[in-house]
């Protein structure tokens, strides 16, 4: 069993019903709708077609609403490409419906020009045009700027400041939008973009039960990173945009933070953009780029991410299998020990931690085939997950949307069980279920993890060790 978690974006390339479900069968285990692109019948759509796709196969697989965030674009430009020259003035104005040319172009915020200061950087065209601010006509929304970077840039792309623009809202009113349509749709999780600062995260908790990944691509959010994993429940080391809004040099240290940061926190945590970018085109990707996965997976991401791999790509099945060859070769030299005593601060006012910490002991100790985790919230089984047993998590619960969400949480596998009131009953229901689904075979030596009184969400405090029931004895 593969324990690193795939998250395929979908698009174009990946919509249509016979590759979801060869993505599914490659081992997909959350989709992700980018609502940057697509319109909301295209992304129900798709979402409908997933879930079909997901039956069919008899597999989890979990749907992740990834919201654009404060993204700042340029408007149209004529003919759609302007080249900018290096040493020529650009003036960026807002509000302005004339299509732009390499001299003037419109930007969606009108609060840009009176946020920035002149020696400011901007960038475009995905980090490859550079421009300096010369002097700001806040008066007029306007700024002159002088292109430093020259090259190509094409209507409505990115428009990239790394600097605090504190005026800019935390969340479009679209975004909120977008989150009531993606809960009608089904979606299991909310990726935010652009997230500076926690409370751009807790002012989401209040329009959304669903849980929500803070994609970190800002040097402000790097810069409280802690506190952003403290009030998330899952991180994005979000490359792309990272990439541009830092130097491109930082970005391996910094994601190599963020993924201890969220261990320490005991959040999942997924790396994203260009992991296999070359497969876009190729049907094999390059070395350097196979090294990429694995490394992340040694830096201790729980998930992997594909982009434009799987939504525009020539191969997006292939990438989706070349990526989990790569993490399940990965995973066998892991530093499980060293994980399981180190990776997690553990809070010492909450049992769960304890019994997390502990089953990976008993797991070498005793020997042990699986650990078994009855869970309502999901939380029992994202602190096992983040102690990284080297084992499987088998995940069980009354809630499906608990059982989806599992599928971003590092080894562990999910499936529904009944409701108990009784801790033995749990306990023996459990071990059943996982003979019944053939995950376990009777005989085999597990831990499951319980809690007192069942059937209340954070009671964690039990670990049993048992031998799996024969079949007759889980049927019953
Ligand atoms: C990124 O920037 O790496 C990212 C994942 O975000 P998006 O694809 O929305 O730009």
């Amino acid at each position: 069993m593969r324990r690193t978690k795939i998250v395929a974006t979908l698009g174009p390339a990946s919509g249509d019903p016979e590759t979801l479900r060869r993505l599914v069968e490659a081992g997909v285990d959350v989709a992700r709708l980018n609502f940057a692109h697509g319109t909301r019948d295209e992304h129900a759509e798709t979402a409908e077609r997933l879930r079909r796709a997901a039956d069919q196969a008899g597999r989890q697989v979990a749907l992740l609403q990834d919201l654009p965030g404060p993204k700042l674009r340029i408007g149209p430009i004529e003919d759609d490409v302007a080249e900018l020259a290096a040493g020529d003035g650009l003036t960026l104005v807002a509000d302005s419906d004339q299509p732009g040319d390499a001299r003037r172009m419109s930007v969606s915020w009108p609060g840009l020009a009176t946020s920035l200061e002149p020696g400011e950087i901007l960038y475009l065209a995905d980090g490859s045009v550079r421009l300096r601010v010369e002097s700001v006509r806040a008066g007029e929304s306007e700024i002159d700027t002088c292109v430093e970077i020259g090259g190509a840039v094409a209507s409505r792309q990115g428009l990239n400041v790394p600097g605090e623009l504190a005026d800019l809202p935390a969340v479009p009113e679209d975004d909120i939008g977008q989150l009531e349509f993606g809960e009608q749709i089904g979606v299991d999780l909310v990726a935010l973009s652009f997230v500076r600062r926690p409370e751009d995260v807790e002012q989401v908790r209040g329009h959304t039960r669903l849980p929500l990944i803070a994609k970190i691509e800002k040097p402000q959010a790097v810069e409280s990173i802690n506190e952003i994993c403290r009030v998330s429940d899952c991180i994005m080391v979000a490359r792309g945009d990272l990439g541009i809004e830092l130097p491109i040099e930082e970005g391996p240290v910094v994601q190599k933070r963020v993924i201890a940061s969220a261990g320490e926190a005991a959040r999942p945590v997924i790396t994203a953009t260009q992991m296999l970018d070359s497969m876009v085109t190729s049907s094999r990707p390059t070395r350097a780029e196979v090294a990429d996965v694995a490394n992340a997976i040694l830096d201790g991401t729980d998930a992997v991410m594909l982009s434009q791999e799987t939504a525009i790509g020539e191969h997006p099945v292939e990438a989706v299998e070349i990526m989990a060859a790569v993490a399940e070769r990965t995973e066998r030299i892991a530093p499980y020990a060293a994980w399981n005593e180190r990776r997690v601060h553990r809070d010492a006012r909450d049992p769960a931690y304890t019994i997390a910490y502990n089953a990976c002991g008993a797991v070498r100790d005793l020997n042990l085939s699986a650990l078994i985790v009855p869970t309502l919230s999901g939380r029992s089984a994202r602190l096992i997950s983040a102690h990284r047993p080297d084992v499987p998590i088998y995940a069980l619960s009354p809630g499906r949307e608990t059982v989806r969400r599992c599928s971003l949480m590092w080894g562990v596998q999910a499936a529904s069980m009944r409701r108990h009131e009784v801790t033995e009953e749990l306990i023996a229901d459990a071990a059943g279920r996982v003979v019944a689904l053939g995950w376990g075979v009777p005989g085999q030596r597990v831990g499951i993890t319980a809690g007192l009184p069942s059937g209340r969400p954070g009671t964690t405090s039990l670990l049993q060790v048992q031998e799996l029931p024969s079949a007759e004895v889980s049927r019953a």
